[in-house]
């Protein structure tokens, strides 16, 4: 396991064949990008699955910075947007996890498995695991260059105080409710009231 892996397993608490998805993934893209300091790297995730982890630890693309975008799609694919030049990769993961596991993973997550049988799973899927994390590129990744618009950067909102609780919140985030301006958990909880 390199120190890449390795952080991510840190990060976020197992190895699992999403991680090893996402680490693939970032590593891939750690090869063409620096890791994002700041901005200029904006990640377009396509699912929100252990896969995402890797790319934040990785390539420095998170939530709290504003340069992971979400659109959940259920798809092991991922856009990256270079603020620098304006380029977009995607990268599609077509290695096929599935192959002739999904009726014994569908049994193992509902418990159903005799103790041979999980014994028997957690060998395919860690053998699946290692596969992930050494085969060559191209028989795991798809990768295209794509146009697409520059993500909008993050924005930066006034603050408001609500009128209800008196927590502070972001403009954008406010709603009216009885003539006072208040913060959207005070709005469901008045409106939910009145219902
Ligand atoms: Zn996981
Ligand atoms: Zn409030």
């Amino acid at each position: 396991m390199d120190d890449d892996l390795k952080g991510v397993v840190e990060f976020h608490g197992h190895l699992c064949p999403g991680v090893a998805i996402g680490y693939r993934v970032a590593k891939y893209v750690k090869e063409h990008h620096p890791r994002s300091e700041d901005e200029e790297l904006v990640c377009i995730a396509e699912n929100k699955s252990c896969s995402v982890d890797a790319v934040q630890q990785i390539l420095g693309c998170t939530a709290g910075k504003g340069n992971l975008i979400i659109n959940d799609h259920g798809k092991q694919a991922f856009t990256f947007f270079s603020r620098n030049d304006g380029r977009a990769t995607r990268i599609y993961f077509k290695g096929d996890l599935s192959k002739g596991m999904d009726e014994i993973r569908a049994r193992y997550f509902k418990g159903e498995l005799s103790e041979e049988e999980r014994r028997e799973f957690e060998t395919m899927r860690t053998r699946e695991m290692e596969r992930i994390i050494k085969a060559p590129d191209d028989e795991l990744l798809s990768v295209s260059t794509v146009q697409i618009p520059p993500p909008r950067k993050a924005q930066i909102h006034p603050t408001l105080r609500c009128q209800e609780c008196g927590e502070g919140f972001m403009e954008i985030c406010g709603r009216t409710v009885n003539g006072k301006v208040v913060c959207m958990e005070c709005f469901e909880k008045l409106t939910e009231r009145k219902a």
